[in-house]
């Protein structure tokens, strides 16, 4: 850990006592000043990449964990003064024994937020749970659960300008390392779609944690039971271990990622897929080729 509770101290900006240090800068904060912290950095992400732009109706892609909740919280509280509306989509992918909880914790929360919800399920979208899917490809489970997710995101999102998803700091460098390592640089430029944004990209998982934990947020703490099946999870021991001796280094991959992004050509610039029109490398895109794969893509979409 990075960061951590510590006792006795006083925070770095009031007179209250501290309960977060920042490894990585060496500030000491208490609970309130360390979310309005989240808060800013989170705001600043926005203007600087002009994510959002007032009277946007922004789709907020909400799984019921911590990142997708918390990043509900701080973009409700930057509405108003944005000028934006914020809502929530949601997709079950059928996950036995471990989706049910997630989406009663998300449908509950946007409620005590006020916020919109509307939810969907692979079962209802393609006509098969992700359970199912996996029996019919060879593909590992989080790329074809990340490709439908994605496309039923869309679905949902219809009509919004953006949609939000809460990838954080250390996501957001995993996911470079794992297409550096699968030699898969087309991924590496700014390929995403300009309506899909990550507020939280600039934010380190751990303070995510400790901001839900401070806000009061409830959040799903079983994890899904295909997470340790990826490269990922490899990934993010290595990096956390990184962190433990050198605090900062995700920080500097970050800055590295951005500068690297800027150099690899845009997926923008290439052929639009012939299915879908999002950027495809060659014909049809990833997502497409996988609805394919696996006999879906006539379904209700
Ligand atoms: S961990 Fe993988 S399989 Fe599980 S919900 Fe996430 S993307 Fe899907
Ligand atoms: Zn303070
Ligand atoms: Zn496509």
């Amino acid at each position: 850990m990075e960061g951590g509770r510590i006792h006795s101290m006083k925070c770095d900006r009031c007179e209250n006592a501290a309960a977060y240090t920042r490894r990585y800068s060496g500030e000491s904060l208490c609970g309130e000043c360390f979310s309005i912290s989240i808060v800013r950095k989170t705001a600043k992400t926005i203007s600087r990449h002009n994510m959002i732009r007032r009277g946007d109706d922004v789709a907020v892609a909400v799984s019921g964990g911590k990142d997708s909740l918390s990043l509900l919280h701080v973009l409700h509280q930057l509405s108003g003064r944005g000028g934006y509306s914020v809502r929530a989509v949601t997709v079950d992918e059928g996950i036995p024994g471990y989706r049910d909880e997630a989406l009663d914790i998300a449908r509950g929360y946007c409620r005590s937020l006020d916020i919109e919800c509307s939810m969907t399920s692979y079962e209802e979208l393609y006509g098969t749970t992700l359970e199912e899917a996996l029996g019919r490809t060879e593909g590992g489970s989080c790329s074809v659960c990340g490709v439908l997710r994605r496309r039923a995101i869309d679905h949902l999102a219809l009509g919004a300008d953006v949609v939000a998803t809460a990838h954080n700091m250390d996501d957001h460098i995993q996911t470079f390392l794992i297409n550096l390592m699968s030699g898969d640089t087309a991924k590496i430029g700014r390929n995403a779609s300009p309506r899909r944004i990550k507020p939280f990209r600039q934010i380190y998982e751990s303070e995510i944690v400790f901001y839900a934990f401070v806000n009061g947020i409830p959040f799903q703490t079983e994890p899904c039971p295909h997470a340790d099946e990826g490269m990922r999870t490899d990934i993010r021991r290595f990096l956390n271990e990184m962190e433990e001796r050198r605090s900062g280094i995700k920080n500097g991959m970050y800055r590295s990622i951005e500068r690297i992004s800027e150099c690899v050509p845009d997926a923008k610039t290439l052929a639009p897929c012939g299915r879908c029109g999002e950027p495809a490398t060659g014909g049809v895109c990833s997502v497409c080729r996988t609805l394919d794969a696996l006999n879906v893509a006539k379904m209700h979409i």
